[in-house]
């Protein structure tokens, strides 16, 4: 199955995309984790990437895009995949339909004025790359399902969030009508615990 999961930043997309992958053994592709490694390793993607994501811009479709559709390409993605983050333009979705089938979009809908606090509050593992809520992990900063180290991403602070939730309505929110036309759209609650909205995504997926 190849599913692109759509949703605004903080909506879960990551948490979901992961339990999805596990269960059908599918790989997990974050364009968002794919540049962040390329900063990590100061790589030429990285620092092209770093110049638009420390502001709250989208990388470039092009190179974007060029990414994915080498990506797709490896062996591990001939039983299917999980897009997480990419689409987040027409023009990249319409770049997608030019070489790969899509069999699912799921919209992870989250009202936009829940998401400021989801960010902002938001650590990664640096190991494992889950994400937690400050409000239930209180000031730790080791993961508490592998110890690794808790991090704040930059792009996480108040001023780079209200960019992204900006780009986000402006040049993603149209890929929903965009996919409804395609009549492979599924909206899900995002607004729920993990674990309601993984079930109302298989629910679905299996209809
Ligand atoms: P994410 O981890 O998905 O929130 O992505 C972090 C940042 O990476 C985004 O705010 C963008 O700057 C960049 N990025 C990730 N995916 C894309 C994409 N499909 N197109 C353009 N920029 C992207």
């Amino acid at each position: 199955m190849n599913i692109v999961l759509l949703g605004a930043p903080g909506a879960g997309k990551g948490t979901q995309a992961a339990q999805l992958a596990a269960s059908l053994k599918i790989p997990h592709i974050s364009t968002g984790d794919i540049f962040r490694k390329n900063m990590d390793e100061k790589t030429p993607i990285g620092l092209v990437a770093r110049s638009y994501i420390d502001l709250g811009k989208l990388v470039p479709d092009d190179v974007t895009t060029e990414i994915v559709r080498a990506r797709l390409e490896e062996a591990d993605c001939k039983e299917g995949f999980i897009l997480d983050g990419f689409p987040r333009t027409v023009a990249q979705a319409e770049a997608l339909s030019r070489f790969s089938e899509i069999d699912a979009v799921i919209d992870v809908d989250v009202p936009l004025e829940k998401l400021m606090k989801r960010l902002t509050g938001r650590r990664v593992c640096a190991s494992c790359h889950e994400s937690f809520h400050v409000d239930f992990i209180g000031a730790r900063s080791d993961c508490p399902h592998c110890g690794g180290e808790l991090t704040h991403r930059d792009d996480d602070k108040e001023e780079t969030v209200k960019k992204r939730l900006e780009v986000y309505k402006a040049q993603t929110e149209p890929l929903i009508s965009f996919y409804k036309k395609s009549d492979k759209l599924i909206a899900v609650n995002g607004d729920q615990p993990v674990q309601k909205v993984t079930e109302e995504i298989f629910a679905r997926l299996k209809k």
